[in-house]
């Protein structure tokens, strides 16, 4: 039997209107919305980062880094590349990553292949390993009520 384990992860924050930077899989976003959270509120690198703990077995990302001072502001890009690395000394590699943004506010259609590209970089494999998906919920809850977005993602790891 081959060494296969599966991950699912899922984030969601606030939004409100205004001009701070909007970071999705480590990308700016031009938005009329911002993030509220104590991170930079990258819910696509904190959906993934869940997912790759969750296939490893591994905890959470809360457990890794609970909201804190010390947490304040941390680059979720610079987490999830930590993650990738206690994965690889574990001897896991990571196979594929299929991923949903969930939101009316912002769209990601001109941004999906440079999110692709960010994370395929901080993450050392190749885009075509990397689905970016996104979806609103024609108006229903909060994603539909501009009162957050939210990321699913699902990652596929092998043991070598
Ligand atoms: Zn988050």
């Amino acid at each position: 039997m081959s060494n296969l384990r599966i991950g699912q992860g899922f984030d969601a924050h606030k939004i409100k209107k205004g001009s701070n930077n909007f970071i999705l899989g480590g990308i700016t976003i031009d938005s009329d919305y911002e993030i509220i959270a104590h991170s930079d509120g990258d819910i696509i690198s904190h959906a993934i980062t869940d997912a790759l703990l969750g296939a490893s077995n591994m905890g959470d990302i809360g457990e890794l880094a609970p909201s804190n001072k010390e947490n304040e502001d941390i680059s979720s890009i610079f987490l999830l590349k930590k993650v990738v690395n206690l994965l690889k000394t574990k001897g896991f590699e990571i196979i594929n990553i299929d991923l949903t943004y969930i939101g009316e506010e912002p769209r990601l259609t001109k941004y999906k292949s440079k999110i692709k590209d960010s994370l395929a970089q901080a993450i050392s494999i190749n885009s075509n390993q990397i689905s970016c998906k996104a979806t609103t919920t024609d108006g229903l809850g909060y994603e539909g009520n501009l009162e957050g977005v939210s990321t699913q993602a699902i990652v596929l790891i092998s043991k070598s």
